[in-house]
């Protein structure tokens, strides 16, 4: 649909070379959304919600971080809510007591890559090191495999995906985004969550939350919008399943 209004509005009026001009463009127009767009599916399934509206899955990337994870690991518990981490290798070999904290919660820990690099435009070898290198961190922190993958930016081609298959990782992407991955106050938060609940209970699907309890620049974010916000949502949504997305792989 959009790759449809992209090659529509770069149609030239007139010319042979013009033209195929358009047809180049609109192809790399495809293949950058195939790379980007959280939803598409043209590089390889991932999972992102499956046809149940009342449902969410939060999940948080970019952690583990001490200036958040904790504060929003009580938000959880206090509304018995299960939650998916897809956390950073290198801050996990930081801090492997948090990730023992967000497990022992009962949460979710997936990989999303040791330094958080836009993996579409990687070399294989450097895509397999990112993956096996987070997925080694979260292994030696918790004793067990990890089975979830989200890649940095969602930005993927057809061997990340095959590679985190390969490793007996599920790919899992989002069908909303809160836009959190810098510093956010709440409210805007919960109108972007909020909208995009909306948006997808109509569409009759659940809703795969994106936000971010820590930044990719290291350690400490703040990230407290994020964590009211999250602590509102349950508030304001007792109606609403709240999943991991291990609810959702079949
Ligand atoms: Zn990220």
């Amino acid at each position: 649909m959009r790759t449809g209004t992209l090659a529509a509005g770069l149609m030239p009026t007139a010319g042979v070379a013009a033209l195929a001009g358009a047809a180049g463009l609109a192809i790399a127009g495809t293949l950058v959304w195939a790379a980007l767009s959280p939803e598409a599916q043209l590089f390889g399934s991932t999972l992102i919600a499956p046809r149940r509206p009342d449902e969410v899955a939060l999940t948080f990337d970019d952690g583990p971080n001490p200036a958040a994870t904790p504060r929003l690991l009580e938000v959880l518990a206090r509304a018995n809510v299960r939650a998916t981490f897809f956390l950073i290798g290198e801050f996990v070999r930081q801090r492997p007591d948090l990730v023992r904290q967000i497990a022992a919660a009962g949460h979710i820990v997936g990989n999303h890559t040791m330094t958080h690099p836009w993996l579409a435009w990687q070399s294989e070898r450097r895509v397999r090191e990112e993956l096996v290198g987070a997925s080694a961190a979260i292994e030696d922190a918790l004793g067990q495999p990890v089975r979830y993958f989200r890649a940095p930016h969602g930005a993927r081609r057809p061997a990340v995906l095959r590679i985190a298959r390969e490793m007996g990782m599920v790919p899992v992407q989002w069908n909303v985004m809160c836009m959190d991955w810098k510093e956010t106050e709440a409210g805007s938060i919960l109108r972007r969550a909020e909208l995009g609940v909306e948006r997808n209970r109509a569409r009759g699907v659940a809703t795969n939350l994106l936000l971010h309890d820590g930044g990719e620049q290291g350690l400490g974010a703040s990230r407290m919008g994020t964590v009211e916000a999250v602590e509102q949502l349950l508030v304001y949504y007792p109606d609403l399943r709240f999943v991991g997305v291990d609810d959702w792989d079949d």
